[in-house]
């Protein structure tokens, strides 16, 4: 097609648009993903049957509206279609440690990992990615790629526990300055950045494993007042709920290993965002090492093409479980985002819902400590973001705003019915 038919039909379907999505910046948006894969064959189908143009239901019936698209495709059919190696539905497991360039670092070489990267930088609306053996690894690579001892970098009073470890026990020996900030109040951290500027502001939006609420956009907004690099955990919500890059974040950090992925059989981590900061990451990665592997994101990859259908059925029987808890009489309260009165950060930058993940305050110890002996269906074990439903009991962390009697829940994808009925007896039980 040359350019001035290009124009022509363009203007003809942005003059069909009924829905609020704009056809021209759709196909506008196609061209970026040319370049990638079999969506162009997708697209260009679409492109070239223009008369018969598809019928785009109204925003509002479309399970995926959440999703603001840069190329104009719901969320669901990016998932699906984008990053795979041309020609390919499914990009094959290449094994080959030098084809076409050596895999450390800069892993795009790797057909494979590349479809996962190129996935994770579509879905988050990222400029580079780089992946890692597991969330902690990229994440561990991260910090050490971009501090340098005399750096400062504030993060949330409460992370996940190995990220607390990271910051409290072995960035501090190696000369950086940690400071732990309750952002659960913004104005916390304009204070501690105005007082000590800090090189760079870490945290998870949707907190591991106090369930607490951040406000992103206000905080994003605060920090890069100051000059300091935004660096934030999206692990929990994944690119369908929350989109940090258009909130300002700098860099956006996931463990595929969880949502993701979702099947709990295989592990990653990817780091997306700038190509400056990210190629750092990957520099990084010619003396650490530890490389997403052609396996495991191969798994990953088939895993993120039900991430919308997953995410969805996650928040619904999260939502149905913590209503039933919060109505029993042996809970004291339940922490969900998707509950007013726990969640009463409904700022502009909100996520779009909250996932899998919730957490109980029981009334009575004995609850709290026997519930997993009792459950049948449900696992007493720790990790989330798989099929099966999960609950850990935690003990109180004060200064991390871990509560007394607390039990995190993943809630998994078997029926929510069969998950109330297994909790029901299993707390009865429990006397
Ligand atoms: N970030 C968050 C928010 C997590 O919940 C976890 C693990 O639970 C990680 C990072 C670490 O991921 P991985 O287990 O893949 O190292």
């Amino acid at each position: 097609m040359n350019e001035k038919q290009d124009v022509a039909e363009n203007e003809q379907l942005a003059s069909q648009d009924d829905a609020g999505i704009t056809r021209r910046s759709m196909l506008r948006g196609l061209g970026a993903v040319a370049a990638v894969g079999p969506a162009t064959a997708a697209a260009a189908a679409v492109a070239e049957d223009a008369s018969t143009p598809p019928t785009i239901p109204p925003a509002a019936d479309l399970v995926d509206e959440h999703f603001d698209s840069a190329s104009g495709w719901h969320f669901g059919s990016q998932a699906i279609h984008c990053g795979e190696q041309n020609g390919y539905q499914v990009t094959p497991i290449s094994q080959d440690k030098c084809a076409p360039g050596y895999q450390r670092p800069g892993n795009l070489n790797n057909p494979t990992v590349a479809a996962l990267l190129r996935k994770v930088m579509e879905m988050e609306g990222a400029e580079a990615a780089v992946g890692g053996p597991c969330g902690m690894g990229i994440i561990s690579q991260t910090y050490l790629a971009l501090l340098s001892p005399g750096d400062r970098l504030v993060a949330h009073r409460c992370n996940y526990d190995w990220v607390m470890a990271l910051f409290r026990d072995y960035l501090p020996s190696w000369g950086v300055e940690v400071a732990f900030v309750d952002l659960t109040d913004p104005n916390n951290l304009a204070k501690s950045l105005r007082a000590h500027p800090a090189k760079i502001v870490h945290w998870e939006p949707y907190v591991n494993p106090t369930m607490e609420v951040l406000d992103t956009s206000a905080l994003v907004r605060i920090a890069k007042e100051t000059g300091a690099t935004v660096i934030l955990d999206n692990t929990w919500l994944t690119p369908y709920l929350l989109q940090p890059f258009r909130l300002g974040a700098d860099l956006v950090i996931h463990s595929v290993t969880k949502y993701m992925g979702g099947h709990g059989n295989a592990m990653g981590g990817v780091v997306s965002g700038t190509k400056e900061l990210v190629a750092k990451v990957e520099r990084a990665q010619y003396w650490l090492g530890g490389l997403l592997r052609p396996m495991e994101a191969f798994q990953v990859t088939q895993g993120v093409k039900t991430l919308p259908l997953r995410m969805r059925q996650h928040c619904r029987s999260a939502q149905l479980l913590a209503e039933f808890l919060q109505s029993h009489p042996a809970v004291a309260r339940v922490r969900y985002g998707g509950l007013p009165a726990w969640n009463r950060n409904a700022g502009s930058g909100s996520p779009k819902g909250f996932g899998g993940m919730l957490g109980v305050e029981w009334k009575d110890d004995s609850v709290h400590q026997r519930l997993g002996r009792y459950v049948k269906l449900i696992l007493n074990a720790t990790s989330l973001g798989d099929p099966v439903t999960r609950i850990t009991a935690r003990r109180k962390e004060k200064p991390r705003g871990i509560p007394a009697r607390f039990t995190r829940v993943s809630v998994g994808l078997e029926e929510p019915e069969d998950l109330i009925t297994d909790l029901k007896q299993a707390i009865e039980r429990c006397g």
